[in-house]
């Protein structure tokens, strides 16, 4: 393993049944309260923002702020927030995914994307993959291009990865 790989995952903290019994969730907080490891994150998302020519970075509500704010920042290209529906004021376009039970809708401001723009979609954890197919679908809808989707961490035990093989069509997936 890389000293990188091997920083990040000495600052993720794993919490048994949180939100709910059988989650094992991912907590970030101890790599972002420790400045060597955020900085060596932010680095690395930054570098392949540059690297697969996005010019945006998309990060995905809430931790994807926290990501992808400091890399657009370091890669010198915008950052557009992707929130859950309903906390834009501006006009917005929408997509609704299917969760386990029921549904939710993620929004853009509609004007924050559009033709020409290559977008690099951020986010802490890619689990089932539904939050990030959603968000390539509104990339695309908007008419911009889609130049990847990157997280600090993939659930390699779901899905994730082949629900977003169409959505990405051909993009990579990078998981750090
Ligand atoms: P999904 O749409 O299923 O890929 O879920 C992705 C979103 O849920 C991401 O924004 C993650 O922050 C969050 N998430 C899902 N599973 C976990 C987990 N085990 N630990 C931490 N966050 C998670």
């Amino acid at each position: 393993m890389t000293d990188i790989k091997e920083l990040l995952l000495s600052r993720i903290r794993d919490v048994a049944d949180y939100p709910e019994p059988g989650v094992l969730f991912k907590d970030i907080t101890p790599l972002l309260a420790d400045p060597a490891a955020f900085t060596a994150l932010t680095d690395a998302l930054a570098e392949l923002t540059v690297r697969h020519g996005a010019t945006k970075i998309v990060g995905l509500e809430a931790r994807g702020f926290i990501l992808g704010a400091p890399a657009a920042v370091r890669a010198g290209v915008g950052f557009i927030p992707v929130r859950k529906a309903g906390k834009l004021p501006g006009a917005t376009l929408g997509q609704a995914y299917d969760l386990e039970y029921g549904s939710a809708e993620i929004e853009v401001h509609a004007e924050d994307l559009s033709v020409g723009d290559r977008v690099m979609v951020i986010d802490d954890v890619l689990a089932t993959g539904g939050t990030a197919e959603a968000s390539l679908q509104l990339i695309r809808r908007a008419g911009a291009q889609v130049a990847g989707v990157a997280v600090l961490m993939e659930l390699s035990f779901l899905p994730g990865r082949q629900r977003l093989e169409t959505a990405l069509a051909g993009a990579p997936l990078e998981a750090l």
